[in-house]
């Protein structure tokens, strides 16, 4: 991935993106679990303390793992798309039985019933790492909204929300220096897609804007379509 260089304000970068605690550790973003070898260059960085770090990364495991076996409709390490998610499930047997009990059928489709508050951490984690590299907006604060489903199941409204690309607007401008800005200004080359910053194909992409508060848009799997805003 192309990076461009940030001169916002320090200030922003001396603590933890998710609880305000110190900074003892870089965080990836989004972290390495949601994409496979060989990872893209540059993967953006934000700073986290080491109790955050330790206690997402079981949840960023959880959720990867679970995407996969929702998308594969199986917890069975040999049905599982990604070799590396295959891999861990076949090496924790213990994780492996516990999403598979998250499955049952109803009238003939399959519902799982995950652990949404798991999900949830996580979620909120990449849009904090984002919120903190692209804007250099830290937000450790609960958000003002929420929202997390696969895509297809996006109603129109929301799906417009998704397709529209960023509509950018002069009084809703990055901070004068972010990554975001910049990367306004450079436009126009590879560094878009559609509006969304493409991670890698197939597995993540995201788009960070402020034109309604911070707002983080994030599709994972090209599956599960994320959004959180602070207003
Ligand atoms: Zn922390």
């Amino acid at each position: 991935m192309r990076q461009v260089d940030d001169f916002s304000d320090e200030r922003n970068k001396d603590h933890c993106v998710h609880c305000g605690g110190p900074y003892e550790t870089d965080d990836h973003v989004p972290s390495k679990v949601l994409l496979d070898e060989p990872y893209p260059e540059n993967l953006s960085i934000s700073p986290s303390c080491q109790r955050c770090n330790n206690e997402l990364s079981k949840d960023e495991e959880y959720l990867a793992c679970v995407l996969e076996c929702v998308i594969c409709g199986s917890a069975d390490p040999d049905k599982i798309q990604r070799p590396k998610i295959a891999r861990r499930l076949a090496k924790s047997p213990k994780l492996a039985a516990l999403i598979a009990k998250c499955c049952r059928t109803e009238n003939g489709l399959m519902i799982w019933d995950v652990d949404m508050n798991r999900i949830k951490n996580v979620i909120l984690k990449l849009a904090r790492g984002h919120a903190s590299f692209e804007l250099a907006e830290p937000r450790n604060m609960e958000p003002d909204s929420f929202l997390c489903k696969p895509l297809a199941t996006l109603t129109a409204e929301e799906k417009l929300r998704f397709e529209d690309g960023p509509q950018i607007q002069f009084s809703a401008c990055p901070e004068v220096g972010s990554r975001a800005m910049s990367r306004i200004l450079v436009q126009g080359t590879d560094v878009y897609d559609e509006g969304f910053l493409v991670v890698q194909e197939g597995r993540y992409r995201f788009r960070a804007t402020q034109e309604n508060g911070v707002t983080i848009q994030m599709i994972l799997r090209e599956y599960l379509a994320c959004e959180v805003v602070w207003s």
